[in-house]
């Protein structure tokens, strides 16, 4: 998610927070101190209401944290790698890198959740009994994070994806079907159904004088729609995607430079004539690293003539090379991840192969659709070529974000 601060690492997990989730604790704050601590400790100062305002806000914050974890702790003691934690506007998202692989670990990832968020949800509010009329000030905060986590996990488990409840639900539909697509396609329709709902009644609540209660529901139904949208575009991509392989896609490099080249020499003979926004960088045929435009951009000018491509290139160890062999479904989630447009594919020697782009992908499905062809009869009739046997002309520009 772009925006994001990184704020701590939890378990080898990173947690980041995007600045959208500001908006949230400032309007959060601002609220419970004008609106709930008035009430729940009366006769306290104006600065008190905000900073207690300010401490419940947090501690909310660190109930979706906590709730996320779970989500985190349970995906990677099923063996699902889970590289970080986004906190942003609408709460948080544990950024699990695969699918699970059986509908019972899809259900018991999703179920965590909403059960921390209960659990947390019914220890404050025992804490608070037992605070009772001792601190008012305390009992009223605990009263807050006891409604607020109760709110937090019946909201995540009603049934549409992607909340939790419509990952239970497609995790059913998985085991009864036997199919992860049939089930995401349920799941994401109701999920759609649920969005759309949530709209509706955001307008309702704008015309009926709830303006900005109505334009959060409704936002909050936005996202929803885009989440089960892309669910299951997702699904039916890897659909489409599945048996074909790095080599079946991939092009040949228009051009690759040595190290030792300058940076002046790179753009003028290479980038500029040849139209590139990334070139490799090889030492004798084995891949070294990646330049871009954003690297090239880095460096003052009057210094092109005398700054070698390998001293500002993204080097090897940075880059995410492919191999010829791996699935198209392994390499898309690493080029989402990464945020990049294209991947050097290397042999198991090291030589430079090719690139595999987001736009050849694109390209290749497309054909494949015209033609009318699946991979099924692909693999039973006649191979088609895999990759163009000709040299290619240069390929169009492609963004290549460095993984910075
Ligand atoms: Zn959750």
């Amino acid at each position: 998610m772009s925006g994001s601060l990184h704020v701590a690492t939890i378990a080898g997990i990173r947690i980041n927070i995007n600045y959208t989730w500001l908006i949230v604790l400032v309007l959060l704050t601002f609220s419970l101190a004008v609106g709930w601590f008035p009430f729940a400790a009366p006769g306290l100062s104006t600065g008190a209401y905000y900073l207690l305002g300010f401490i419940a806000a947090i501690l909310l914050f660190v109930s979706v944290l906590l709730h996320e974890l779970a989500h985190s702790i349970v995906a990677r003691a099923r063996g699902l790698p889970v590289s970080s934690i986004s906190l942003f506007i609408f709460g948080g998202v544990s950024n699990i890198e695969q699918e699970p692989r059986s509908p019972g670990v899809e259900f018991q990832m999703a179920i965590v959740g909403p059960v921390t968020s209960l659990i947390l949800g019914g220890i404050s509010w025992l804490l608070a009994q037992a605070v009772g009329s001792a601190s008012r000030p305390v009992t009223a905060v605990l009263l807050y994070l006891a409604v607020a986590n109760v709110l937090l996990g019946l909201f995540n488990l009603i049934p549409g994806f992607p909340l939790d409840g419509g990952r239970v639900l497609r995790s059913i539909i998985w085991r009864a079907s036997g199919s992860l697509r049939t089930a995401t396609h349920w799941a994401a329709r109701v999920g759609q159904v649920v969005a759309f709902l949530f709209i509706i009644w955001g307008i309702i609540q704008v015309f009926t004088g709830n303006l900005v209660g109505g334009i959060w529901i409704g936002f909050i139904g936005w996202f929803l729609l885009q989440a089960a949208q892309s669910a299951n575009t997702q699904v039916m991509l890897e659909a489409l995607l599945r048996g074909v392989t790095v080599r079946d896609v991939m092009r040949p490099v228009a051009a690759a430079v040595p190290p030792d080249l300058t940076l002046s020499q790179m753009v003028n003979g290479y980038m500029l004539p040849l139209g590139l926004r990334a070139v490799p960088v090889t030492r004798d045929d084995q891949l070294a690293g990646l330049i871009t435009l954003a690297d090239v951009r880095h460096v003052p000018r009057d210094e092109w003539d005398q700054t070698p491509v390998g001293r500002v290139m993204i080097p090897l160890e940075r880059l995410h090379a492919v191999g010829p062999t791996q699935s198209l479904n392994d390499v898309l989630p690493l080029m989402a991840h990464q945020d990049v447009n294209q991947l050097p594919v290397v042999a198991a020697d090291g030589r430079l192969l090719g690139m595999v782009t987001r736009e050849a992908v694109v390209h290749f499905l497309e054909v494949r659709r015209g033609l009318g062809v699946n991979e099924a009869e692909r693999r039973t009739n006649t191979r088609l070529p895999a990759a163009p046997a000709s040299p290619v002309p240069p390929a169009p520009p492609h963004a290549t974000g460095a993984p910075s």
